[in-house]
């Protein structure tokens, strides 16, 4: 063959005039265009027929994606561009997502650099910055999902805050203390006074941690902290009931010296105390540490909160008052030296300390007034839901671990102490002091006494309160008729490490507020790792950015890259190399047409090949059911370079095969490739005279 080559089609007569190499930078964006244009990605609602839905993760509006992202879109368009060849009304319902504090803590980081810090704005006045600063990147993710060839439909696209989703959210608010299933807790949360705010049990990064480990004299006993600053909130000393050594004293009210003067301290006795730490004898400070705060509950003891919420030591202990911890806790125990009452230290202790998942900061458990969810009644009916397979995970093994994220939940606080969110719709009453809650709408009195003076709580939710509320409130605020027909939606499709975040509290929701399941089936995806398996991060310089490879290899070798070598479960390792290798399947692919789109005769010479054929479809078919994406790739990969180009085309020039033969082979591969690879296929189909688009043609049958 000749570079440049024109002849005229086989079929119609038309000018074929393949490019010589498939350049993708040429057909990209048009091909994108031209799905967008005839209306594929959007499906119609015909009664009697089930359709295929997914709901996409939505990714952060104001962030680039990342090469996770573009795992994501090879996965899930495989699946639905496969469901919609099969004749399925599919939907993929595209979004973005406002990230409470992960947006927040970018745009306070930016605010940093110019000097200032979110105090120097009122509350309205920061929301409306973020607002501004998240338009300012608003359409880069979109246009890059649009440069993956993400088939999404555009037209049902939401965002996280759109008013119409807020409302939703706060219906179910409503609902839940409607429900009694709500309640305003005075307790210990995880507090980072960096932040300032709570996170709830998930977001707290526990790590081991070398601290020095305090044997203080304490009235008639020597105990161990690795917190003597906390010291001066202290409400009790226990033991273990079965350790013998201070049966004695248990009842009695010690006295203590102390740093601020001397304090009265009850013996209390608690199972929960372990006997092997330091001498078996434990200081219980209620108000900063969650064990002693459990203890507390059970022995009605006195809460006593000696570090407030900006980090730093309260009037309640004298003269170290406006002291960091981290500060405080050194001259504690210098002073503590200095009086006689330290025994010894260890430095070696090593122990587990919890850290904020954002900022890595210690985090500090705090009193404070919060929104708490009885997960419960929730969880209770998810975990019953899986039980009877009405939501099944593709890999059993993730299964096994929502369940045991579900027994282990405790109520969930979902109130956080930042503006970019959805405000809580509660309102206190400046007389009687109850809450007022409704669906969004300001109340003009209190609902318990009337009083007119009332004041909005100034928290916003967990973003995974309102996320897990993403399938049903999407669908429900979408087209009429949207929610009756597509839910629930068939696969949700997710990371690993949000399944516990997201994933479980999506089903909460779901079997709560819609009475039913948000998805069939559960699909988590591992991680893209490097070439040498390395986890990928900008510290470790390994970061593949997915834009820049599809503008240089093309949408489709990147999507193959991501599928290839690992089922959608395990971690997949990407490389530069992969992805180039896709590339020269592609131009196999182009070149291989190019060859078989010169010839005309009609003749079929060889059943075997047909039979070959049908062999594929079946197999990547079962395949694609299975989620088993990496299986259907690499068996079209092979099957297509070493059995057509390989054997078939070099049969053919022998007149082994008939070329009408070759060409209806050929066509087959197309259809069976264009979920992973849809650029190029559809170029291919277009060049070799076809009419209709590849995207909407119907999958090969077996
Ligand atoms: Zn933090
Ligand atoms: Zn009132």
């Amino acid at each position: 063959m000749t570079e440049n080559q024109t002849q005229s089609c086989p079929i119609d007569g038309t000018i074929v005039a393949m490019d010589p190499q498939y350049n993708h930078q040429k057909y990209e964006s048009n091909i994108y265009k031209l799905w967008e244009e005839s209306g594929a990605f959007t499906p119609k609602v015909i009664e009697g027929k089930k359709p295929f839905t997914i709901i996409m993760p939505p990714p952060n509006a104001n962030d680039p994606l990342h090469i996770g992202h573009a795992r994501f879109v090879a996965i899930e368009d495989v699946l639905i561009r496969y469901h919609r060849m099969k004749g399925e009304p599919t939907l993929w319902l595209p979004g973005s997502d406002h990230a409470g504090i992960e947006t927040q803590y970018v745009f306070e980081k930016k605010l940093r650099e110019t000097g200032q810090s979110r105090f120097d704005f009122d509350r309205d006045t920061l929301y409306k910055k973020i607002w501004e600063y998240v338009q300012e990147n608003t359409g880069v993710m979109e246009s890059q999902l649009k440069k993956l060839g993400a088939s999404c439909d555009w037209t049902r696209f939401k965002f996280t805050l759109d008013p119409e989703i807020i409302n939703i959210i706060y219906k179910t608010f409503r609902k839940l203390h409607e429900d009694g299933l709500l309640y305003r807790g005075n307790r210990l949360v995880n507090y980072c006074t960096h932040c300032g705010t709570a996170y709830s049990n998930l977001e707290v990064v526990y790590t081991e941690r070398k601290d020095p480990l305090y044997y203080m004299e304490y009235g008639p006993f020597t105990l161990a902290t690795t917190r003597p600053e906390t010291k001066f909130g202290d409400t009790a000393v226990a033991v273990n009931p079965k350790d013998k050594r201070y049966k004695k004293y248990v009842g009695q009210v010690i006295t203590v010296k102390g740093l601020i003067g001397d304090f009265k301290v009850k013996v209390i006795e608690d199972s929960a105390v372990d006997p092997d730490f330091g001498t078996g004898v434990v200081k219980i400070t209620p108000a900063h540490d969650f064990n002693d705060f459990e203890m507390g509950q059970r022995h009605n003891l006195e809460i006593k909160q000696v570090i407030d919420l900006d980090g730093k030591l309260n009037a309640l202990t004298g003269k170290y008052a406006g002291l960091y911890v981290n500060q405080a806790r050194k001259v504690v125990a210098e002073d503590l030296e200095k009086e006689g009452l330290m025994v010894k230290v260890d430095n070696e202790y090593i122990h587990s300390v919890g850290t904020c998942y954002r900022c890595k900061n210690t985090i500090e458990p705090m009193l404070l007034e919060q929104w708490f969810l009885k997960v419960k009644p929730m969880v209770d009916k998810s975990i019953d839901a899986m039980k009877k397979g009405k939501v099944t995970f593709a890999a059993k093994k993730f299964e096994k671990i929502a369940k045991n994220w579900y027994q282990n939940l405790k109520d969930w606080n979902i109130s956080r102490q930042i503006v970019w969110g959805m405000r809580i719709p509660a309102w206190k009453c400046d007389k009687c002091g109850e809450w007022t809650i409704t669906d969004g709408i300001t109340p003009n009195k209190c609902n318990k006494c009337g009083n007119e003076n009332l004041v909005q709580d100034t928290d916003t939710f967990d973003t995974w309160f309102s996320s897990g509320q993403w399938p049903f409130a999407t669908l429900q605020t979408t087209n009429p008729g949207d929610f009756e027909y597509f839910y629930p939606t068939s696969v949700m499709e997710t990371a690993y490490d949000i399944l516990p975040f997201w994933v479980i509290r999506m089903i909460m929701f779901g079997v709560y507020v819609t009475d039913d399941v948000p998805f069939r089936d559960v699909l988590i995806h591992g991680l893209v790792r490097d070439k040498e398996g390395q986890k990928i991060s900008k510290s470790k310089g390994n970061v593949i950015d997915p834009i820049e490879m599809a503008e240089k290899y093309g949408a489709d070798a990147l999507r193959m890259g991501l599928v290839w070598g690992a089922l959608t479960e395990n971690d997949v390792c990407l490389s530069e190399e992969n992805i180039n290798a896709q590339r020269k399947f592609c131009n196999k692919l182009w070149n291989a047409a190019r060859f078989v789109s010169q010839f005309s005769d009609e003749s079929k010479l060889n059943k075997s090949f047909d039979k070959h054929i049908t062999d594929i479809v079946e197999k990547t078919t079962r395949y694609l059911e299975e989620f088993k994406l990496n299986q259907a790739a690499e068996l079209l990969y092979s099957e297509f370079w070493h059995w057509f180009c390989d054997e078939c085309i070099e049969n053919s020039k022998k007149g082994e095969i008939g070329t009408k033969q070759l060409k209806d082979g050929l066509i087959q591969f197309l259809k069976l490739l264009h979920p992973f690879m849809p650029f190029v296929t559809e170029q291919i189909w277009n060049e070799m005279g076809e009419k209709e688009l590849l995207i909407t043609s119907p999958w090969p049958k077996n």
